[in-house]
């Protein structure tokens, strides 16, 4: 099922999520089902729960078109990160319009749980790091515009987007 995608100032972005306990309840199962439908259709590269109002502590990486199988992360941290960065520009799905560079690790490791609830390692220095911290930052609350460098494409969008009404 293709869920709606949850835009600010939608308040559920700002939410504090659970933790994904294992192994996972069916509800949760069938929600990263709806997850993958909901980004495809979308046309998007990665998808945390707060964005379709679940605030559950989960999210997908959906980097197909690069080749790369797409994966769920579970309980995600960042457990190194890279003095090094870089700026890149970044778009999000609860945005639509607004682009902007953001400057982040270049590299990282992230440990997470699986579906199985096994807990995996990944580093990246690529595209999956870059979205992969995107979408732990929304599994803190933490979204696009408290980062941007400046915006390079629909600054005029901001208002309808804004949290301060
Ligand atoms: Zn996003």
């Amino acid at each position: 099922m293709i869920l709606p995608i949850a835009k600010l100032p939608s308040k559920v972005l700002r939410k504090e999520t659970e933790e994904i306990v294992f192994p996972l309840k069916k509800d949760i199962k069938r929600l990263v089902l709806d997850m993958l439908e909901t980004v495809k259709k979308a046309d998007g590269i990665g998808l945390a729960a707060p964005q379709v109002s679940k605030s559950l502590n989960m999210a997908l990486i959906y980097l197909t078109e690069s080749g790369v199988p797409p994966f769920m992360l579970f309980n995600p941290r960042i457990i190194k990160a890279s003095k090094q960065t870089v700026e890149i520009e970044e778009g999000c799905l609860s945005m639509p319009g607004v682009f902007g560079l953001v400057e982040r690790p270049k590299k990282i490791t992230v440990e997470a749980e699986d579906l199985e609830g096994k807990t995996i390692t990944l580093t990246d220095d690529g595209w999956i790091a870059r979205v992969m911290q995107h979408e732990i930052d929304h599994l803190n609350q933490t979204l696009i515009i408290d980062k941007f460098k400046n915006i390079t494409k629909g600054e005029e969008l901001l208002t309808k987007y804004s949290e301060k009404k």
